[in-house]
């Protein structure tokens, strides 16, 4: 059995990021995990917009935010980070997915407001460079065509164009997708744009449509690995500014985003356990056993140090009965409301959020999680991400830079101690 220096519990934007930020350390990795956050991510990658939740104050600068959030909420876990350890990992995480394939752009210091598919605006701090032109084009109010497609649901650019009403030149059309009929799926739609030929069959489709736009926006369907060579050629043929917007999840930026990690993480050496959750922890010898998965194929991993990053209910990392909230890897204790009836408000939709949503691990400074004393649970076990207390990524809209930003300076700790 090998040992390594780091076990990474968790395959979303968190346990990503951890086995990146410590691969790029030199430190030995293996990752176990499942379905994630990221595989049903629209590809925005928040840093941070909204505090006070209840307040709904929306920021454009988002430094300015965590500051007043380190302020009023110093066990928000963002108060362990500084911005500058987090614009360090937001850097080195978009490096890396440049590096294979998919470029993310956003304006530093700033967040961007970006058109959904809803036809609302959400302020994100990345975001996919084949998004960018919709962000121009919202700006400046631009002559603008939606295209959209017989078939493909989840996204009407009519619906876009009635919701964006201080949008006048915002024009629309439903166009056939060449070579598919009946129900579309983005996925299918975007492996099938790989094909020249299919970019071409859309173009002509395209082109008596345009009038005077000098913006054309897509649904996110170009390409799986390279969507910017799309993009560009899909510029080239149109002879227009070209954009994505992403469809309502699962879109295609979840699977483009996993993709980039497959293929990124075993080059710098990863050992990437696919599906396979932690079915059973122990530590003795100095050393965590874990195994992943169960039966024939379960597999057994020593390693010298670990990153919990296993997300809240949706990722598996906290479970719920009737009465707690438990941690499901070591059986951590789980900061939460104090009664049953405390988990949720009355009203769903109350801008002040749900005790729930705030559940998870206690830390240290370090990012360790606290055991039943008080005290870190073990000196080289960190966690990262939505696992973590006292935070309403949702509602603040901090997702993924919460997850990338935790899970760098957990590494980092973790790597002075091994
Ligand atoms: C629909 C949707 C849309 C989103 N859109 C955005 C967005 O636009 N912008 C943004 O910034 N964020 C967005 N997010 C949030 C973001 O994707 C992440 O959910 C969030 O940042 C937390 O990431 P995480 O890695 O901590 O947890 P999760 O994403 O929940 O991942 C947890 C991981 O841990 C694994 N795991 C759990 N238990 C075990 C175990 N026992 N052993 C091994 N592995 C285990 C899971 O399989 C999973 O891989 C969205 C999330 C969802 C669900």
């Amino acid at each position: 059995m090998n040992t390594y220096d780091v076990m990474v519990i968790g395959s979303g934007f968190a346990g990503m990021a951890a086995s990146l930020f410590a691969a790029k350390r030199g430190l030995s990795v293996a990752q176990a995990g499942g379905t994630g956050g990221i595989d049903f991510s629209t590809g925005f990658i928040d840093l941070m917009a909204v505090h006070p939740v209840a307040g709904q104050r929306v920021w454009e600068d988002p430094y300015a935010a965590l500051a007043a959030l380190r302020r009023d909420l110093p066990l928000h876990p963002y108060a362990h980070v500084t911005d500058d350890e987090i614009a360090a990992a937001l850097g080195e995480f978009a490096a890396f997915l440049g590096d294979n394939g998919l470029c993310y752009t956003g304006r530093p210091g700033r967040n961007t407001l970006t058109l959904t598919s809803a036809g609302t605006v959400k302020p994100t701090y990345l975001l996919p460079c084949s998004a960018w032109g919709g962000v121009e084009a919202l700006e400046a109010k631009a002559p603008t065509l939606l295209v959209d497609f017989h078939g493909l649901k989840g996204i009407s650019a009519r619906q876009i164009a009635e919701v964006r009403a201080d949008w006048p030149e915002l024009r629309t059309a439903r166009v056939r997708f060449p070579g598919m009929g009946g129900e579309l799926y983005p996925e299918h739609m975007a492996w099938s744009m790989a094909d020249q030929a299919r970019r071409i069959e859309l173009a002509e489709a395209v082109r008596p449509l345009l009038g005077d736009a000098r913006f054309v926006g897509f649904p996110a369907i170009f390409g799986m690995t390279d969507t910017m060579a799309v993009v560009r050629h899909m510029e080239e043929l149109l002879g227009r500014r070209v954009f994505e917007i992403p469809t309502l999840p699962p879109s295609i930026a979840g699977p483009r985003l996993r993709a980039a990690f497959d293929r990124g993480l075993p080059v710098l050496g990863v050992r990437t356990y696919t599906q396979k959750l932690v079915s059973a922890a122990e530590v003795s010898d100095g050393l965590f056993h874990f195994t992943a998965g169960s039966g024939s194929t379960a597999v057994r991993i020593a390693a010298r140090g670990a990153v919990l990053a296993s997300g809240r209910f949706f990722g598996k990392g906290l479970k719920a009965d009737r009465h707690a909230v438990r941690e499901a890897v070591f059986d951590l204790p789980v900061s939460q409301p104090g009664k049953r009836e405390d988990w949720h408000r009355a009203e769903f939709f109350d801008p002040r959020g749900h005790g729930i949503n705030q559940a998870g691990l206690e830390t240290d400074a370090a990012l360790r999680p606290l055991g039943a004393d008080g005290r870190p649970f073990h000196p080289r076990l960190h966690a990262a991400g939505a696992i973590l207390a006292h935070q309403d990524w949702m509602r603040m809209k901090c997702g993924a830079g919460l997850a990338i930003a935790t899970a760098c300076k957990a590494v980092r700790d973790l790597n002075q101690n091994l």
